[in-house]
């Protein structure tokens, strides 16, 4: 039997590179030259605002200071509805929010630790 030819051998993986990106956890990671920008993700907790009562076990149990806790913007009471735009009333429309959401090292104490169980962790893409 004839040997078999061979197609040439596909290039191998491209060659790494430390590559920069905006993503915090990945600034120095060495990702593999790809084209593409990096697919890194992350996690970010999202507050309820339906459930929130501006309570601030969050920003008190969070290590990274991801928190702050102030009024309810008019834009979120209005996504409200009618119970939830009484109980933010009822709570002078205190409502946490993220502003430093990308510090978030996914610990989960924030998750823990609010008592109406008004903060899930999910993935983001960065
Ligand atoms: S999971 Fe941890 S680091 Fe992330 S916001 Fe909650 S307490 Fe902060």
């Amino acid at each position: 039997m004839a040997p078999r030819s061979r197609a040439p051998p596909a290039p191998g993986p491209a060659p790494t590179e430390r590559l920069s990106c905006d993503h915090r956890s990945h600034r120095d990671a060495t990702l593999a030259r790809s084209g593409l920008s990096c697919q890194a993700r992350r996690v970010a907790p999202v507050v309820d605002r339906g459930k929130c009562e501006g309570k601030s076990e969050c920003v008190e149990v969070c290590p990274f200071h991801v928190f702050e806790v102030g009024r309810m913007g008019d834009a979120d009471f209005a996504q409200l509805g009618v119970f939830g735009k009484l109980k933010s009333i009822a709570h002078g429309r205190k409502t946490a929010y993220t502003p430093r959401a990308s510090a978030c090292q996914a610990c989960g104490k924030c998750v823990e630790a609010c008592p109406e169980k008004a903060i899930k962790l999910t993935r983001v893409q960065v």
